[in-house]
């Protein structure tokens, strides 16, 4: 069986068109913070936050972030605007932003690019000082919690379209799709599976759909790009500073590299130098033309073509084949 929202292309749906919809996924662990009357508004699904009656509790909330698009490049640019349009609903949402700790593979398109190190440089100026540190793990697709919770949005969607009820409500388009998934997955479903329930302690999940706009976004040269897998961005935003291998000891969490915990391998990190940077333009072009240049710099640095097979795993497209 193979449901996709476009039953009458069914070989088509199966690559990118304009019935696919583009997923991205993030799992956000946070504090809890509790408010004037003892509750954090929009905790809820767990049913006990409101319990707590201190600040002082330092209770960890997880919860998910589907960001759904009827973009078709999924490039850095794209990843961008995702977290912008997360930023922006947790504070809307009033959870206090100083410092993201944000943890991906290290897919070329969309993470470990030059314009997407470049974008990291501008978060402090366009999310209010915020601090960044930024880690990557391997350059495949990495199978964690995200990959659960699309799980369950793709799988209720589809035995959704495979329903009675589709008629009446049906998902032809993108926004379909998320508008869909926001009225009818944002609060956790009772489950008979209460063991279950306890080990995700999913607190919530969060849908939002974003059109993306690759105008007056700048792409950069940097002086070295994938052998980096952790970099250190101030409330000031530069300098960028980076190092090959990461490390999460308590010393390095304040800077004090020199007293790192696994300083005998993990070196101190280096500032970024981004050799070129510019106008971006998003024709497939001018993009072609970047790839050869970085390449003929670079050997090391490999940018991979856009139809390179392993991108696709970090989005996610929620109608890929299901088999069964
Ligand atoms: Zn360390």
């Amino acid at each position: 069986m193979s449901p996709t929202i476009d039953v009458n292309h069914a070989v088509q749906s199966q690559h990118w068109c304009p019935t696919t919809v583009t997923l991205y996924n993030m799992i956000v662990y946070r504090h809890w913070e509790a408010r004037v009357d003892g509750t954090e508004a929009e905790a809820g699904g767990d049913g006990d936050a409101g319990n707590a009656s201190s600040t002082s509790v330092r209770r960890i909330v997880k919860e998910s972030y589907q960001v759904f698009s009827d973009d078709t490049i999924h490039d850095w640019c794209a990843v961008d605007q995702f977290h912008k349009a997360i930023w922006k609903d947790f504070k809307e949402r009033g959870v206090t932003q100083d410092s993201w700790s944000w943890w991906s593979d290290g897919a070329p398109q969309h993470f470990k690019v030059g314009g997407g190190y470049h974008d990291l440089t501008t978060y402090a100026e366009r999310f209010e000082n915020l601090i960044v540190i930024r880690s990557f793990g391997a350059t495949g697709h990495f199978k964690g919690d995200w990959d659960a919770t699309a799980q369950h949005v793709k799988r209720r969607v589809n035995l959704h379209m495979v329903s009675s009820k589709f008629k009446d409500d049906p998902i032809y388009t993108p926004y379909d799709y998320f508008k869909w998934s926001k009225v009818n997955l944002s609060e956790r479903a009772p489950t008979s599976w209460e063991s279950r329930a306890g080990a995700v302690t999913l607190t919530q999940r969060h849908f939002l759909f974003v059109t993306v706009d690759r105008s007056n976004k700048m792409t950069a040269t940097a002086d070295h790009v994938q052998s980096i897998h952790q970099m250190f961005l101030s409330e000031t935003g530069a300098p960028c500073m980076v190092r090959d291998l990461a490390c999460f000891c308590g010393e390095c969490a304040v800077k004090n590299y020199k007293e790192c915990k696994n300083r005998s391998w993990v070196k101190p990190p280096v500032k970024l130098r981004f050799t070129k940077v510019g106008p971006h333009d998003p024709t497939a072009a001018a993009l072609a033309e970047e790839d050869a240049e970085e390449d003929d710099e670079d050997a090391t640095d490999h940018v991979p073509h856009l139809t390179d097979p392993v991108l696709a795993d970090a989005m996610d497209a929620p109608h890929a084949p299901h088999t069964g």
